[in-house]
């Protein structure tokens, strides 16, 4: 077990990791990322630290890029389709 500070204790608390599914907004679409959180086992808070948070925020970008890359993906591929049902 790991002792972390805890924002909401204001003590060094024992944590545990935990994965999670978290969501977030980039421009207007909810992009969900997995993320390994430590949990406070007293109060239940999430702990943050801002190391793990700039990590995060490249991790969002990387997923959102990801999804974008999928999403003209299949546009291409609806479109390519489209175009072939209109010659026949
Ligand atoms: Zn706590």
């Amino acid at each position: 077990m790991t002792k972390k500070f805890c924002a909401n204790c204001e003590a060094y608390r024992d944590t545990k990791a935990e994965d999670r599914i978290e969501t977030y907004k980039v421009h207007g679409k909810s992009i969900p990322v997995p993320v390994r959180v430590d949990v406070c086992l007293t109060c239940g808070e999430t702990l943050f630290d801002k190391e793990r948070d700039s990590d995060m925020l490249h991790r969002v970008y990387t997923a959102y890029r990801r999804q974008a890359q999928l999403a003209d993906a299949i546009e291409a591929l609806t479109a390519d389709e489209a175009t072939k049902e209109t010659e026949q």
